[in-house]
């Protein structure tokens, strides 16, 4: 029997860096390593005895987590990494295989599956990157020696790896309940991850997810799973899609056999404005929905056209008008600086404010914009947006201060702590105030 391990490295800093993406991580939010759990299913076979170490979660060092590591003395291991903490993960990987020179090392991440001939030229310890977290390609590999799911140095590369289906056997359940993921924005806060779609359809040029093609689960499995989690004790569910909802006929389906499945979850997703209409914004707070994260990024319709996001502004205010409606709390996604048509920084921050005053998400998330691998861009604004980072940071954190500070936010997040006190979360409380 081989003995493979699943890991999310240490770092020095709080990052995710799962699902082909890797950003800092902000409050108190716990996020499950998704490319590996998924994998967890594929080797629950009675040839490999799986482990996993998450060392962000338990807050592992170096050298803590290479001990852990010696003692378990796998034959394979599949780590993450993520761009904005490469160096570290890299400085990781050289002791590691130091320390295991047998042990075979795969990786799971954006650097390695956007720039993978760069990636493995510095890092030749890496045996291959997996391209594909929802494949079996990495199965297919060490089984066969060969996979188009997994790029090695000595295979022909195509960056466009065949994506035609997105189905993914269930997840082991040890690994799946091996430590206990949190996020404040349920009642029962530990909570599942699941997918129903891998990719994007749409081409924000700002954004290198589309980069990764776009399929969905079979509505089915997704229900297998659901009954899964719910058995595996689950109440609480973050749908991991990077747009959930994305095809009306499709979610109204999964809605009503979610329905009819009695399955009662409290959960929260990812979408676009303009997908939301009253049907579904209506289903989905009929199902539980208690937190639907929205892209905004901009007041500006011209420069949201220009990066091939074709949103009207009018459709942003309608589908936050309709969240309030249907009493689903709502977070902006902001990027501070995008579509700034004004010379002077001062009246761009009053009017980005403004904006999202008027807006009035319950929560804003402020993101700056740097290149992510794999993204080619020679946008003069974007190009300056990176260049002017330091002062859109500041930007941001006035605005969030002022957002959050603003007498009836407070008001809100009072009525939201007599809550959290009355479902006994009261570490919660001082998370989130202190993060
Ligand atoms: S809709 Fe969101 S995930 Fe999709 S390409 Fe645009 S920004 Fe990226």
């Amino acid at each position: 029997m081989k003995k493979i391990l699943l890991l999310n490295p240490p770092s020095m800093q709080p990052v995710f860096r799962d699902c082909y993406c890797s950003c800092p991580s902000k409050g108190a939010f716990d996020i499950h390593p998704l490319d590996l759990l998924i994998q967890s299913g594929y080797f629950s076979t009675p040839d490999y005895n799986v482990f996993f170490v998450d060392a962000m979660i338990e807050k592992l060092t170096f050298s803590q987590t290479l001990a852990r590591i010696k003692s378990l003395s796998p034959d394979i291991i599949l780590s993450l990494t993520g761009a904005i903490v490469l160096e570290w993960d890299c400085l990781f990987f050289n002791q590691l295989k130091s320390a295991l020179p047998t042990a075979r090392l795969f990786v799971s991440g954006d650097i390695a599956r956007f720039e993978p001939q760069i990636f493995l030229q510095r890092q030749p310890e890496i045996e291959g990157i997996l391209l594909y977290f929802g494949s079996n390609g990495l199965l297919e590999y060490i089984e066969k020696g060969s996979s188009p799911y997994v790029f090695t140095s000595e295979q022909s590369f195509s960056s466009t790896v065949p994506i035609q289906s997105f189905q993914y056997p269930l997840p082991n359940i040890d690994i799946a309940r091996q430590y206990s993921y949190k996020l404040p924005f349920f009642y029962k806060p530990s909570y599942y991850s699941i997918c129903t779609s891998f990719g994007c359809p749409y081409t924000c040029r700002y954004c290198n997810t589309h980069l990764l093609g776009y399929a969905r689960r079979p509505v089915d499995d997704i229900i297998e799973e659901l009954h899964w989690a719910f058995k595996s004790g689950y109440t609480s569910l973050y749908i991991r899609d990077a747009t959930f909802m994305v095809d009306k006929a499709r979610t109204l389906n999964l809605f009503q056999k979610w329905r009819h499945s009695k399955l009662n979850f409290q959960w929260i997703c990812f979408t676009r404005a303009d997908l939301l209409d009253e049907e579904l914004v209506e289903n989905a707070s009929q199902l539980g929905c208690c937190l639907m994260m929205v892209g905004v990024e901009s007041y500006n319709e011209a420069w949201l056209h220009r990066m091939s996001r074709f949103m009207k502004i009018q459709d942003i205010f309608r589908a936050f008008e309709l969240l309030r409606k249907y009493k689903i709390p709502s977070a902006a996604q902001i990027m501070p600086g995008a579509g700034n048509d004004l010379v002077n920084r001062k009246s761009y921050e009053k009017r980005l404010y403004h904006f999202i005053r008027c807006l009035d998400p319950d929560y804003i998330s402020l993101n700056i914009f740097s290149k992510r691998p794999g993204l080619k861009t020679d946008d003069a604004g974007l190009l300056n947006l990176a260049s002017h980072s330091q002062s859109y940071h500041a930007i941001a954190s006035r605005i969030n201060r002022k957002f959050y500070f603003h007498p009836r936010r407070i008001i809100r997040h009072l009525q939201k702590i007599v809550k959290w006190l009355k479902w006994g979360r009261t570490k919660d409380i001082f998370l989130t105030i202190f993060s």
